[in-house]
């Protein structure tokens, strides 16, 4: 993660580069403190692999190109310590983020600005109370016992310290208290005042403030290719937050939220055999078009999937927005193995003759007939 890539925040990147390369020493424990959205983790990520890189540009960006950056890019580099709230195991169980390494790295992967709701959907748990445990202490004191692999620091990257509970809060502070050579904390906080006393006392801290609306439209237009009218309304919506900026702009394209309320429908209806309104349905659908009934189809045909992966138990490997999850958690049970690949041959076979212009209303009836007998056909033995 270069700043480049970071949208705003010039003055807070001038401070963390100058921090690092100004030949000034680096402070034990530092916390990044602000509102959800406003990309405190990607900061703390960046300026990791500032210190780590071994070719810094004269603009004060790591070179993203030395073995460092590429493994700040891999989440493998080996004095790099992440650290996170996570979930008790089966059975109440205690966890470390070393359990959860591969859902972080997804999440970072697909979402880097992730919050921590999305963050329970990658741990497959939207109701847990996620928390960094004593456990979590205890490993990263064990971590940072170890000589560093390359004589680099060792860097600790803590998101949400306000999750350690109390007895994670007091091992840390001994680490705080009496900090080890080579070692520094970056510790980045939504919300700063439900850390323990103790514990801030020690930070020093970096204020980094919500995106204003002109910054958010600026990136939304940059990066997300939004057209100004777009990016100054979903800026506007956004709060300053960039995960809430981008779902702004996906629903006002209509993308997700639409696609995702037809589908239900369709489904809705097939469960019920209303054969009647599904051929209201049809008729209204065909007013997308060629190119938009295409472009729902390939929804409808992931999003069958999506709950297929839910029935079988893997649904954590599915990245899917809040509402469409909720449906999903209802709906999956009537996707099973009898009738998953049915449902998604009528889907992509409807595509075909759409595409090759056959009457849309026609091709949709009956396929939404056909899938009126896939859905009870979800718990008959194959
Ligand atoms: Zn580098």
């Amino acid at each position: 993660m270069k700043f480049c890539d970071i949208p705003g925040h010039d003055e807070v990147k001038r401070r963390l580069k100058d921090m690092v390369l100004g030949g000034g020493r680096l402070p034990h424990a530092l916390l990044l403190e602000g509102p959800v959205g406003a990309g405190k983790l990607s900061l703390a990520r960046a300026t990791a692999q500032l210190i780590h890189c071994t070719n810094p540009g004269a603009d004060g960006e790591p070179c993203g190109e030395c073995r460092h950056c590429l493994q700040h890019r891999e989440f493998n580099q080996i004095d790099t310590i992440y650290s996170y709230p996570v979930v008790k195991g089966r059975g109440g169980s205690a966890t470390t983020s070393d359990d959860y390494a591969d859902e972080w790295r997804r999440m970072l992967a697909e979402q880097p600005w992730g919050d921590e709701e999305l963050w329970l959907r990658y741990l497959g748990n939207e109701n847990a109370q996620p928390a960094i445990f004593a456990e979590e202490s205890v490993s990263i004191s064990r971590k940072l016992s170890f000589t560093s692999h390359d004589a680099s620091k060792k860097i600790v990257i803590m998101w949400l310290p306000e999750r350690l509970n109390v007895t994670a809060a007091n091992k840390l502070l001994k680490l705080l208290e009496e900090p080890l050579e080579g070692v520094m904390f970056i510790l980045t906080s939504d919300h700063p005042r439900q850390i323990l006393p103790t514990v801030y006392s020690r930070l020093q801290r970096i204020e980094v403030p919500a995106y204003s609306e002109h910054e958010m439209a600026q990136w939304l237009m940059d990066a997300k290719g939004a057209d100004a009218e777009s990016a100054r309304s979903a800026a506007a919506l956004s709060g300053g937050n960039l995960i809430a900026a981008e779902r702004a702009l996906a629903a006002r394209d209509g993308s997700s939220g639409e696609m995702f309320t037809r589908y239900c429908e369709m489904m809705r209806l097939a469960y019920q055999r209303d054969v009647r309104s599904l051929k209201r349905w049809s008729t209204d659908m065909a007013s997308l078009g060629r190119e938009g009934l295409i472009r729902w189809l390939r929804y409808a045909s992931e999003m069958t999937r999506k709950n297929f992966c839910m029935n079988i138990g893997m649904g954590n490997l599915c990245a899917m927005p809040q509402d469409e999850r909720q449906f999903s958690q209802r709906f999956s049970r009537f996707v099973t193995v009898n009738n998953t690949e049915g449902i998604e041959r009528q889907l992509q076979s409807a595509a075909i003759d759409i595409a090759g212009n056959s009457q849309a209303k026609l091709v949709l009836f009956d396929m939404a007939v056909k899938i009126i007998m896939l859905i009870h056909r979800s718990q008959t033995a194959s």
